[in-house]
Order: structure tokens, then sequence, then C-alpha cells
């Protein structure tokens, strides 16, 4: 199973639009593993998590063929993880020849009702365009493809409408991935589900919004909250010699450099995301 990180950042990304702070401008100054742009990642290369502004960089940043997609995964509608009007340019003649033209959107009613007031569009032009809709329930898995997919309630906004946000436990045979960001330190009812879970996973992906420092509030996690998850799910054995524990979805507000984080996080055992990362687990 291959996961590539194509995107990094929060909201804002990294160096941060708008903004001149000494983090943004050393990021600028050193460039590379430190220029991170809104999250998304890749499963192999026909599962893709999220869509955020930057996706048409990241098809040119990393080669992707994204015709192959035919599943995409959303977490939430905020506009890091889900820039809906870039789903205008799936086919019609926006797209010619895809491998797969058929998409299948998985994410929460908030997503969709975002979508159709963003774009205008009907649900008719949805299916003229191949974008089939999935509207899913927290706990329930669901099949996309070759993966089997669970939708775990994120505690990240402060009102949770139809379950969302979202994050997700991602199967592929014996392989499996959590992918949790936008999200602190897990409800009671995902720990639960978990619990009863007794396998350990291929790979963990945690927010690391707040870098070295607590995010101290339910919304995100910094290194502190990070070492509770892992732990946690290690007591729970979920988390295991083998598994990969990466941070990813980094902030200029907490951040540090990414040769710094990783020294700091390394000893903690957690490699750091950076865009274009790719794993094979
Ligand atoms: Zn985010
Ligand atoms: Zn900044
Ligand atoms: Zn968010």
């Amino acid at each position: 199973m291959k996961f590539q990180y194509l995107g990094t950042a929060a909201a804002e990304g990294w160096p941060a639009l708008f903004c001149r702070c000494e983090k943004c401008m050393e990021a600028l100054k050193r460039g590379g593993k430190d220029i991170r742009t809104r999250s998304q990642a890749i499963v192999n290369d026909d599962l893709l998590i999220d869509l955020p502004p930057d996706t048409y960089l990241h098809k040119l940043q990393h080669g992707l063929d994204l015709s192959k997609v035919h599943d995409l995964l959303v977490t939430h509608w905020h506009m890091d993880h889900f820039f809906a009007r870039e789903l205008c340019n799936h086919g019609g003649c926006y797209s010619h020849d895809m491998l797969s033209p058929e998409l299948h959107v998985h994410c929460a009613q908030g997503t969709l009702d975002t979508f159709l007031a963003d774009t205008g569009w009907t649900m008719k032009i949805c299916e003229e365009r191949a974008i089939v809709w999935h509207i899913l329930k927290p706990f329930e898995s669901f099949t996309a493809g070759k993966y089997t997919v669970t939708p775990l309630p994120a505690k990240h906004m402060l009102e949770m409408k139809n379950g969302e946000p979202y994050f997700y436990l991602i199967e592929e045979g014996e392989k499996s991935i959590l992918y949790c960001h936008d999200t602190g330190i897990f409800y009671d009812e995902v720990w639960e589900f978990l619990a009863k879970r007794k396998k350990p996973l291929s790979m963990l992906s945690v927010d690391g919004t707040y870098g070295p420092a607590a995010a101290g509030y339910g919304g995100h996690m910094g290194l502190p909250e990070n070492i509770i998850v892992r732990d946690r799910l290690r007591e729970l054995g979920l988390v295991d010699e083998k598994t990969v524990c990466v941070i990813n979805h980094f902030s200029h507000n907490g951040g540090m450099a990414h040769d710094e984080f990783s020294a700091l996080a390394g000893k903690e055992g957690f490699l750091v995301s950076y865009d274009g990362m790719e794993l094979v687990i």
C-alpha cells in the first residue's frame, strides 16, 4: 500500500498567504520541506483524501494522474480540505479520456450542502458529470474500490452536524491507516470503537497543528496530545513496533522547521510529514 502526503499545512498554508511572521519568512528562506501546501493525501493512485485549493498544484508537483481517482474521502467542508468548485472540472468538456470516469465522493451531508451552495449545481448535473455522492454515517464502514473505509467523528468544530467532521480508518487487505487530522484527542465513542479492533495499524497519521506545543483545546493537537493518542492506541493494541507513526497538518502559529521538529518528534518515535513524502506500508 502506497501512501503519499501531497499537502501538509493547515488552512493558511505555510508560508501563509498574507503573512510576514518570522516562521513564514524563515520557511520561505529555507524552502524544500518547509514549504507546506494545504492538506491532501493519496492512497496508491486511486483514493484521494480531501480536495484543497492546492489540488491542481499537487497534480503538477507530483506528476499525478488524478483521472485514476475513483474515490474521494472528504474529512469536512473547511476550505483547506474541500475547495468545492474544483470538482466542477470533473467530466464534461473539462476532462477527457479519464481512466476512472466516475468519481465517488464520500462525505457528510454538510460537505454536499457546501458543494451545492458554492457551485449552484443540482444533483442532476452531478449525475451528468459522473460525480456520485455517498453521505456517511459515523462508524458505518463502506467499500470504496478495493478499500474498506470507516468514518470516525472528529473532535474539531464546536458544533457537530450530521457526524461531520470525520477522520478515517482506511483498510486494504491486511494494511490499515488511521488518518486523523483536524481533530483533538478523540471522543469516548471513538476510543470505544477502536478498543474493539485489537489489530495493530500499519500507519497512524496524527494532527500536528500546534507542532511542539499542546493545542490545549479540543479541535487540533500538538506533540503532547500526539503522544497521548499514540500511547493510548498502543495500550489498546492498535500501535505496535511496526506501526509507522507520522505527525502531519502544520500551522505557522505553532510549528517548528521540519528538521528541528523531526529531531524532537523523532525522540518520541514519530516521523514528520512534508509535501510529497511517500511511504510504502
Ligand atoms: Zn485543516
Ligand atoms: Zn506566518
Ligand atoms: Zn478544519
